[in-house]
């Protein structure tokens, strides 16, 4: 039989956590013939409400899920760890200032990329979900200095989603009809969700849409797509953020020809190198490569270029805080 693959779990007693534990142990993380091992990281005040979803877990016999540790200790959670889902993250509060909650993320995801290059296994391959997503796996990265920088990546899978949704709702097709849809920089308002590339029936998603529309509904509703379920729901999406968080991984390990994924800039498009942002990719032999050629008009370009701003601006800013 396949030894187990370890996948640690980050804020595992959390509402994504909670969607998104399941998922994995029943094989829709990396293949219904992969056995799994699940470590659930938590802070001390969560460990027991994790022991009450391993207790779940294990009423679900899963067969392909061989075992379940539960530990605040950021060593034993990514012992041997081949995937890192990097889900629990401070929030922002009312009042609080970037600089604080990028400090309070300093000292949650520093500590992590540390623990992942002192323990992880050596196919190790990191999603970070918790926000500002983007810059928490910037600086968990610049803690692993021997693990291969592309292995770190952050979640614009379920932006990518929305904006499939959105789109075919709005041509009233399937979404397996939309192909080449790309969200390009920052996981957040600044975010830009690509039609001009994207294609339905194979042909310019943007040529099939009013210029109005794309502009000013499109764009905003997918950017604002989380606070709309936040006012709608009373709470955070969280099954649709665990089931990105499942694709983005699928994808990675198993292959796709297009996708869009946050993961380190060669300074394709214009792109810094180093920081973490969003592109259209593909995924080859389990690696994750930028889909190159695309002809960027005006409008695109004035978009990309104030996300990978915002992100020059948080990498600066942690760089200020000494936190990489
Ligand atoms: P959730 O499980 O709802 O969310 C966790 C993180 O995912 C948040 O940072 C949230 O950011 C982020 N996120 C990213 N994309 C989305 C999305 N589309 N929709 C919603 N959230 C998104 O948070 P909970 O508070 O329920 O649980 C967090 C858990 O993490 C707690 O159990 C806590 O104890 C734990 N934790 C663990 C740590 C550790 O293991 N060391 C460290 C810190 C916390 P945003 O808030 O911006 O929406």
């Amino acid at each position: 039989a396949q030894t187990p693959v370890k996948v640690t779990v980050t804020g595992a007693a959390g509402q994504i956590g909670y969607a998104l534990l399941f998922r994995i142990a029943s094989g829709q993380l990396l293949g219904a013939d992969v056995p799994v091992k699940l470590s659930l990281l938590e802070i001390p005040q969560a460990v027991k409400a994790a022991e009450g979803t391993a207790m779940e877990l294990d009423d679900c016999a899963f067969p392909l899920l061989s075992g379940i540790e539960i530990t605040d200790d950021p060593n034993t959670a990514f012992d041997g760890a081949s995937v890192a889902l990097l889900v629990g993250a401070m929030p922002r509060k009312a009042g609080m200032e970037r600089g604080d909650l990028l400090e309070a993320n300093g000292g949650i995801f520093g500590p992590q990329g540390k623990a992942i290059n002192d323990n992880a296994a050596d196919d190790i391959r990191v999603l970070v979900v918790g926000n500002p997503a983007n810059t928490n796996a910037l600086i968990a990265q610049q803690h692993a200095p021997d693990v291969p920088a592309e292995r770190f990546t952050a979640m614009t899978r379920l932006d990518h989603n929305r904006a499939l949704s959105q789109l075919a709702a709005k041509l009233q097709v399937p979404v397996t009809e939309i192909k080449k849809m790309t969200i390009w920089g920052n996981h957040s308002a600044t975010q830009y969700p690509d039609l001009f590339h994207a294609e339905v029936g194979g042909k310019i998603a943007a040529e099939q849409v009013d210029e109005a529309w794309l502009r000013d509904t499109f764009i905003p509703t997918v950017a604002k797509r989380g606070a709309a379920i936040i006012e709608a729901r009373g709470a955070s999406s969280a099954a649709s953020a665990a089931n990105a968080a499942i694709d983005h991984v699928y994808d990675w390990v198993n292959g796709t020809e297009w996708t869009s994924a946050a993961i380190p800039s060669d300074g394709s498009y214009g792109v810094p190198e180093g920081i973490i942002s969003s592109f259209p990719v593909a995924s080859r032999d389990g690696k994750w490569e930028i889909i190159q050629g695309l002809e960027i008009d005006a409008f695109s370009r004035e978009r990309i270029d104030a996300s990978v701003r915002e992100l020059t601006e948080e990498r600066d800013a942690v760089r200020q805080l000494g936190l990489i």
